[in-house]
């Protein structure tokens, strides 16, 4: 039937592949670029190629990969952010929960991505946005009632990024799994978000040996939801809840090397139990699974309601251009592909 139609085109997961410039750093150094995109959609990796034979030596020797959309490094933050996330932002507000997430070794380009600069916004700031200007579209009564929430998990603990302090508890009630006293923070604008999205970024967890520098290891997790009421059949006012969630996840290069390993005997080793967990849901929902392992980790219980199902998944998978990267981004082109 029609619901049997419109959950299955829900449950898709649309995956995209985002490649960043080259860095000051990777220009110096002996460097070269080992991915090419081209006509938005195909992506090729290759290791040897150099500027002049790389199409030739790519269609020989590379992998090629395709997916539903490829960014160039000279996509801007506003074609990444409507290619991938408006749409979503549309069925929040139909009350359809939905999620986005950036995978990718550290230094892909996953914050620059879902968080951005203050002179180049990225898709948490866009989405915020997208949202305001629809609700002001929409109704002129203040029907809409808009929340953030942004979080960290690290190490299997849970911390409120708006209000740092003891980690919280996940609960479980009526409305599913939720973490216990995080902050709702109403918004009544965009102006105020980059700020205090920025603010709560500098909260997340620091690696002790390297200060200043934002821990490889931490998920950021914003949630924005958006609350209105509607009225029935039976013209009875009703509320309806429709939730983004949008995920800067840890950098993936510690677990990937250890894909084939189970979770058991991944305890204790420095892997990022929340990112396996998340491939593991990830594979199931790909697989029309019917048991899905959200249990696994914190990561996988904080957004059970927002994964698989009628929610609208998007992955982003970042990758640098430089050989110096080569096996990172083979590895997360190859994970992202497992994904489609
Ligand atoms: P990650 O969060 O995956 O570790 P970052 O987002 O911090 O990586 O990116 C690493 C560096 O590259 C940062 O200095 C960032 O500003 C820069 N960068 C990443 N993506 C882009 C892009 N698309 N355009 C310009 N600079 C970028
Ligand atoms: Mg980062």
């Amino acid at each position: 039937g029609s619901s049997e139609k419109s959950s299955k085109i829900g449950s898709r997961i649309r995956v995209f592949v985002r490649l960043r410039p080259m860095s000051k750093k990777e220009k110096e150094g002996v460097s070269r670029c080992c991915v090419r995109i081209v006509n938005r959609r195909d992506v090729y990796v290759t290791e040897f190629a150099n500027e002049n034979d790389y199409l030739r030596l790519n269609r020989l020797r590379g992998r090629h990969f395709t997916f539903d959309a490829s960014f160039p490094e000279s996509a801007t933050q506003q074609e990444v952010y409507s290619t991938t996330t408006s749409e979503l932002v549309e069925a929040v507000l139909q009350g359809r929960n939905g999620s986005v997430f950036c995978y990718g070794a550290t230094g892909a380009g996953k914050t620059y991505t879902m968080l951005g600069t203050v002179e180049n916004p990225g898709v948490m700031v866009l989405a915020i946005k997208d949202i305001f200007n629809k609700i002001r579209h929409r109704s002129c009564d203040g029907n809409h009632a808009v929340q953030l929430s942004y979080l960290e998990v690290y190490n299997e603990t849970v911390r409120d990024l708006l209000s740092p302090g003891r980690p919280l508890v996940l609960r479980e009630d009526k409305q599913g799994i939720v973490a216990a006293g995080l902050t709702q923070y109403r918004a009544y604008s965009t102006d105020e978000v980059m700020a205090l999205l920025q603010q709560g970024n500098q909260n997340r967890t620091t690696e002790p040996t390297r200060a200043n520098e934002t821990s490889s290891r931490s998920h950021a997790i914003l949630q924005v939801s958006v609350e209105y009421r509607v009225r029935d059949a039976a013209m009875n006012i009703i509320n309806r809840v429709g939730k983004l969630s949008l995920i800067d996840l840890a950098g993936s290069e510690r677990a990937l090397a250890t894909d084939q390993r189970t979770l058991r005997s991944l305890e204790g080793a420095s892997i990022n139990r929340s990112l396996l967990a998340l491939s593991s849901c990830i594979n199931a929902l790909v697989d029309g699974k019917k048991h899905i392992p959200y249990r696994n980790s914190k990561l996988t219980q904080l957004l059970k309601d927002s994964l698989g199902g009628t929610c609208n998944t998007v992955m982003i998978a970042n990758t640098s251009p430089s050989n110096l990267s080569f096996g990172e981004t083979q590895n997360t082109l190859h994970w992202a592909d497992r994904a489609k």
